[in-house]
């Protein structure tokens, strides 16, 4: 059993036990059987990678890639892949157990993977970050495939690294294998809505979690850390149902202005800029700040352990919808639960990427492609009713609704793994 103190090293959390630590909380809460816990504490598989890119200079440089395999009894592994300096293997190995509970929780039938390569994107140049992709998809082909294991988009990964991805897994077979990665370009073979389903998922949930409390969510306030695909995007959706975006921040800082802000402006502003510090009529902020802005809906959307003991008690929004993987600590839970801030749990709040990237997975296999109102129609209704089933358990149990989420998935794997037996 993990404790907090053993989820510190060198006074940093470490997620991987942060990940353990929560599923050792829910399965004494469910008394879940001692085998099934021990299975589902480590990853079934833990590939590293190390690999040589030629960089545009000459040089030949190292890089270490992971892909971790979490649990695979409810199907094929799914996950994305993030490009990050401080990608490790228990951050990955972490994020991979969570997408076992985020599939499990929306009910698609895979199992958990995640993956990394220890990078700085913004450092590279287009042809580098290409040639690090083709190396890293070639060391990835014994282990990913559409029946296997499923990449997908993370940190500092796009729609045209999974195309590189796509064509390197291609080539290799020797015919096009659109399935074996999803959040590719709609040419070939990605999803209509895919690219906004994160963001929409999130937003699907906040509107239900905001129906729920009485919040209404035209005027809402909202702050938002992160400002890329998640961020950026769900602060245009939040926008167009009403609410005021009235802060937001990216890796350099933050902008905050009461009165509220254009997501579309912002977005221009960073484009020209790079950043979204320095919009006209804001004052700047630090990352840490915006986290307790007085608002009403608070969506963290850039990295993990940013909500801690040492600022929940601070936090003042109403809602916390965790567009990002992992960014609070179970310590910073207790609290957020004592002060009734009603947290939607990234396994729920953010599930609407992979469940887009189920649905391309199944276009793809058919070669039969849907209308985005199709789409985001599907979308909604798996996002209302897996609030509700999560909502549902945390009333009947008083548990906070990440607890609520846990049980339904753990239960729902423990299941399949019950059902399916230990092989031999
Ligand atoms: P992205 O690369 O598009 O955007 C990341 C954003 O975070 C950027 O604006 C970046 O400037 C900002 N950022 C980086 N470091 C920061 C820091 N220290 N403080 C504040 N901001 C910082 O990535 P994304 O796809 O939007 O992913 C964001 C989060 O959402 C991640 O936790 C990711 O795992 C999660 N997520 C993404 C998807 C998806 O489909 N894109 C799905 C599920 C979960």
């Amino acid at each position: 059993m993990v404790t907090a103190e053993k989820t510190k090293e060198k006074g940093k959390t470490n997620i991987w036990h942060v990940a353990q630590q929560q599923l050792d909380i829910v399965a004494e809460k469910m008394n879940l059987d001692r085998g099934i816990h021990e299975i589902l504490r480590q990853p079934k598989r833990e590939f590293t990678v190390n690999f040589p890119v030629k960089m545009r200079d000459g040089s030949i440089k190292v890089f270490t890639g992971y892909r971790v395999h979490h649990n695979l009894t409810r199907g094929p592994g799914k996950g994305g892949i993030r490009y990050h300096p401080e990608v490790t293997l228990d951050e990955v190995k972490a994020l991979a157990m969570w997408m076992t509970w985020k599939c499990a929780v929306v009910g698609i039938p895979y199992g958990g993977a995640k993956g990394g390569v220890v990078c700085n994107p913004k450092e590279m140049t287009l042809g580098e970050l290409e040639a690090l992709t083709r190396r890293f998809a070639s060391e990835l082909i014994l282990i990913i495939g559409p029946e296997k294991d499923i990449p997908a988009p993370d940190v500092y990964t796009n729609p045209q690294v999974m195309a590189w991805i796509m064509d390197t897994f291609s080539m290799n077979k020797g015919y096009s294998v659109a399935g074996v990665v999803t959040g590719k370009p709609l040419q070939i073979g990605g999803s209509e809505g895919r690219n906004e389903a994160t963001a929409r998922g999130c937003v699907y949930v906040i509107e239900e979690a905001a129906n729920h409390l009485g919040i209404d969510m035209r005027g809402a306030t909202v702050a938002i850390q992160g400002y890329g695909n998640a961020g950026s995007i769900a602060a245009k959706l939040l926008a167009e149902a009403g609410c005021k975006i009235i802060a937001v921040s990216d890796s350099r800082g933050g902008i905050h202005n009461p009165k509220g802000m254009d997501p579309n402006d912002i977005i221009a502003h960073k484009q020209k800029s790079g950043s979204v510090v320095g919009f006209h009529g804001s004052k700047e902020i630090s990352n840490e700040e915006i986290l307790e802005i007085p608002c009403d809906i608070l969506v963290p959307a850039a990295l993990e352990n940013v909500i801690t003991e040492k600022n929940a008690g601070k936090i003042k929004a109403r809602i916390i919808a965790e567009a990002a993987n992992g960014p609070t600590t179970p310590e910073a839970d207790d609290i957020l639960f004592k002060n009734k801030i009603m947290v939607l749990p990234d396994i729920l709040a953010n599930a609407g990427g992979v469940t887009v990237s189920y649905f391309e997975w199944v276009q793809d296999l058919q070669s039969l492609f849907w209308k985005e109102k199709e789409v985001n129609a599907k979308l909604k209704e798996i996002m209302i009713d897996s609030f509700h089933s999560v909502l549902k358990i945390s009333q009947k149990h008083k548990e906070n609704m990440r607890t609520a989420a846990y049980m339904l998935a753990v239960g729902r794997v423990a299941e399949a793994i019950k059902l399916r037996g230990i092989y031999p």
